[in-house]
């Protein structure tokens, strides 16, 4: 039987049994825990402690009252020794409240488990999420709130469970799936809870057999209106528009939000803590992190607490086989290049990649010879080599003509291109620029103008 999916998209080698049949390792950390105030999309959090002060694990330690963002809880219970700038996984600062450990785990006590979700009402499931810290765990650390709380009048017909995983060589979200499975599918009832007249799919890309026989059973033993749905293995199929046109075969034009066409996808760690907060009353404190790569002795998949230090993890597996080549925060795919790996593990990290020279692919770029590949593989229907010869020119305008500001960055194209362009990148480049000229452009629109 032919299997759902989306047009375009690439194969590339998934690399995902180097961590596939490993389960997942509690890990604790020795060293200091340092939490940066900008670990979601949102305005970033303040410091509500201060150096000298008593923290218990789940403690809130920073917040903001935009309603677009999300507090940032200590993992551990020990003593703010320091609040200053510090190096993330991007290679940027950020303001980190720096806690020393001290090896105990005392929760604080005023986290409430409420045992049942049914008698609570939407709006108080929706501050226990806020409360919690929780953001899309799957990478795009949107604050889950928000997300949850789609414009008036916008009917959510389907609540998408984004078990994809189609990042080569990560498998936090598989190993999740198979020793989790009760609270991410009771993560998905408390979503039906909040839109009760939706039905619930989780999709998973067919190369997960174990993940799939495992939600289908809990599903079974729970009831309620929710499927799984196996679909072709091909990336990027967890991008957001892509399942949905795969598991609905929704299009959203572009612009348009996913609740325009009745969805909203939620990733599978995310429904993880959406459950572990509202039943058991544990915020976000840790997340799965694969540690992998050919330059990894041991590549594993572990239980972090937040704030752990990448070089710890990394110790954990074993420490390099050689210096790498390149090491990413995240897949080969969309991952950031890490500039060095004495940073905190922050809410978005799904893993640590770590690459030899000879899997590292560092060619040089070339001229393009228009063999047009890069356009096949593109799932956005977009032309990257002529986005890409825009953005070199300068030529912003043209970029946004183009539709550059619809590319979500999957790298597709970057992969398939014999010539190296780095067409991914320019994108990115291209979309700055477009952002940057909106910016110095004089508002010389008049009253109730139209754009
Ligand atoms: S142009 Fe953007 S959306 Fe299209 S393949 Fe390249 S990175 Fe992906
Ligand atoms: S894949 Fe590379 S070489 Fe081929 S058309 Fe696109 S940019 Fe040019």
């Amino acid at each position: 039987m032919k299997l759902p999916t989306f047009r375009g998209g690439i194969h590339p080698p998934d690399g995902k049994a180097m961590t596939a049949r490993k389960e997942i390792e509690v890990f604790r950390p020795a060293g200091n825990l340092v939490y940066p105030m900008s670990q979601h999309i949102g305005a970033p959090c303040a410091p509500i402690v201060k150096k000298g002060d008593r923290v218990l694990a789940g403690q809130k330690i920073a917040d903001s009252e935009a309603f677009v963002s999300s507090p940032v809880l200590s993992s551990v219970s020990g003593t703010v020794k320091e609040i200053g700038m510090r190096m993330t996984v991007s290679g940027g600062m950020d303001q980190c409240v720096v806690v020393e450990n001290d090896g105990r785990y005392e929760y604080d006590a005023a986290l409430l488990p409420h045992g049942d979700f049914r008698p609570l009402e939407a709006k108080e499931c929706l501050r226990i999420i806020r409360e919690a810290g929780i953001v899309g765990m799957g990478g795009a650390t949107f604050p889950t709130h928000v997300k949850l709380s789609p414009p008036p009048g916008k009917k959510i017909r389907w609540v998408i469970v984004n078990g994809a995983e189609c990042e080569p060589f990560l498998n936090c979200d598989n190993r999740l799936m198979l020793e989790r499975t009760e609270p991410i599918v009771g993560g998905l009832e408390i979503c039906m809870h909040l839109f009760p007249e939706a039905e619930g799919i989780i999709a998973i890309e067919n190369n997960k057999p174990d993940a799939i026989a495992c939600v289908q059973e809990e599903i079974a033993r729970r009831g309620g209106n929710m499927k799984v749905v196996p679909h072709e293995v091909k990336y990027p199929q967890g991008a957001e528009k892509m399942l949905i046109y795969t598991v609905t075969g929704q299009e959203i034009p572009p612009g348009a939000l996913p609740a325009d066409v009745g969805c909203l996808v939620i990733n599978v760690r995310t429904l993880f803590h959406i459950w572990t907060a509202i039943i058991d009353g544990v915020p976000v404190v840790d997340r799965v992190i694969s540690v992998v790569g050919d330059a990894v002795e041991t590549p594993k998949n572990f239980l972090a607490p937040l704030g752990t230090s990448v070089r710890e993890l990394v110790d954990a597996a074993g420490g390099f086989t050689e210096e790498p080549a390149k090491i990413l925060a995240g897949g080969p795919m969309m991952g950031i290049s890490m500039r060095s790996i004495d940073v905190p593990v922050v809410k978005g990290t799904s893993g640590i990649l770590a690459l030899t020279a000879r899997s590292a692919r560092q060619l040089e770029e070339s001229n393009c010879i228009r063999c047009g590949r890069c356009v096949t593989a593109c799932p956005m229907g977009l032309l990257p080599s002529t986005l890409d010869r825009a953005v070199r020119l300068r030529e912003y305008g043209e970029f946004e003509t183009l539709g550059g500001m619809n590319c979500i960055e999957c790298g597709s194209c970057t992969y398939v291109c014999p010539a190296r362009r780095h067409l991914t990148q320019t994108c990115r480049d291209g979309k700055a620029g477009v952002m940057a000229a909106r910016k110095k452009a004089p508002k010389t629109e008049g009253k109730g103008e139209k754009k």
